[in-house]
């Protein structure tokens, strides 16, 4: 049983380890020069630097956690975020310190009693929904949260105003009622010891699997209406792509959207920041600054701390960008899917992953699905 694997992310490779181990002979070809996708890290001045942006891991998921401890030590890690209001410091997503940072006290003591009473305590609650709340009191800071917290952060991302993006974006937004701080509330909040790098060199690291980096697939493999191509045959071997699905089919019904980032790596003295990450809401036209030694060591130690600004732009192919998060609406799903229906008719051939799938989706999310490919295509090769 032969696999070729595209991609060494954490999708391709967690395929990658298990299908090894159930005895297929696999082939990952990555077209970086590293393993890691979009998770790579290395080592500078006292912490990993994450080349594609900060990779924090969080999940509610044990088997992935259990799956991921196979290949790294970990240490516990609660990521905690504040925005920058003008050179206020405040803790998103917005709670009931942020509130108390921003309304006079009077004020301050008013809306936490009526949030309370209005939502109850502890609560998430949607903007959207505290924007229609009876209270003009209530009404008005709900404005003026999504005016300083989340519109102008969101044009930067997205390129477009709130309202045209898909509902369900800000939908998702919440405001907390409670003094909770931290970013995720999931039960597993760890950091890998040695960084997110190690753990793929330890999870491909079998004799099962080889590793070819530098190697653009789309170079040996192509999908048609006749079958799965590789080095210029017909192919019956398990292919498992996590590339984009409309470079793969050259763009047969047109072009998915994407967003992009720039980064902008620095070297500043330590420490710089309050907060691992720190967001810019109201001013500057990076979206974030991340210091790295705050979030991919135990301690931070040194002089020196490695920093990265993100300035968000829009996908364009062949200027060297990287597809990073997927416009996922209504247009763009309807467009992916006939890209997935297109390769969805050969049973060898299975398209997944963030930008195969053209979903959002973290890390733990990734492995998951990875879990439930591999097992999948195991049961199917027993048949
Ligand atoms: C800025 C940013 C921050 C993030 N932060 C977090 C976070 O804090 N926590 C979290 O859980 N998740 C985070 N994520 C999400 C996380 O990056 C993804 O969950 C993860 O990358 C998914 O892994 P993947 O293998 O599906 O995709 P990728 O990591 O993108 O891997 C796909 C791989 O396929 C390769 N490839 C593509 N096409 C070809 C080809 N034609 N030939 C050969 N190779 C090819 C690519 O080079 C890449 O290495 C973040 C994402 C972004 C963009």
């Amino acid at each position: 049983m032969r696999a070729i694997i595209v991609g060494a992310g954490f999708s391709g490779a967690t395929c990658a380890r298990c299908l090894a181990e159930n005895g297929f002979s696999v082939t990952v070809l990555e077209k970086n020069n590293t393993v890691g996708g979009n998770a790579f890290d290395e080592y500078k001045n006292g912490a990993y630097v994450h080349k594609y942006g900060p990779h924090i891991f969080h999940t509610q998921k044990q088997r992935v956690f259990e799956f991921l401890s196979r290949f790294t030590e970990w240490f516990p890690y609660e990521h905690r975020v504040l925005a920058n209001l003008n050179g206020t410091f405040i803790p998103v997503p917005f709670n009931l310190e942020s509130l108390r940072k921003t309304f006079p006290p009077e004020k301050a003591d008013k809306l936490e009693n009526a949030l309370k009473r209005g939502y109850g305590e502890n609560k998430k609650v949607p903007i959207l929904e505290l924007k229609k709340d009876p209270d003009k009191d209530v009404r008005e800071f709900a404005d003026f949260v999504f005016d300083n917290v989340f519109r102008f952060y969101t044009e930067k991302q997205w390129g477009r105003k709130p309202e045209e993006l898909d509902p369900t974006v800000m939908q998702r937004v919440p405001v907390y009622i409670s003094y909770e701080d931290r970013y995720f509330t999931d039960a597993y909040q760890y950091q890998p010891k040695r960084g997110f790098t190690a753990i793929f060199e330890k999870m491909l690291d079998h004799e099962n699997i080889a590793v070819e980096l530098g190697c653009d697939a789309l170079k040996r493999l192509s999908v048609t209406e006749d079958g799965v191509f590789f080095d210029g045959k017909k192919t019956d071997d398990v292919v498992i792509y996590t590339g984009q699905a409309d470079e793969l089919l050259h763009y047969r019904f047109g072009k998915l959207s994407y967003r992009s980032l720039r980064f902008e790596f620095r070297t500043v003295k330590n420490p710089f920041q309050p907060a691992a990450v720190v967001n810019y809401t109201v001013s500057e036209d990076y979206t974030r600054i991340s210091e790295f030694n705050k979030f991919t060591c135990e301690k931070a130690e040194g002089e020196l701390s490695e920093i990265v600004y993100e300035y968000p732009l829009e996908y364009e192919t062949d200027r060297g960008m990287i597809a990073y998060y997927p416009v996922a609406n209504e247009e763009n799903v309807a467009l992916y899917k006939k890209y997935a229906n297109f390769v969805a008719k050969h049973k060898n051939f299975y398209l997944t992953g963030r930008l195969g799938s053209y979903k959002y989706i973290n890390m733990d999310v990734a492995v998951d699905n990875a879990l439930t490919l591999a097992d999948t295509i195991c049961k199917e090769a027993e048949k």
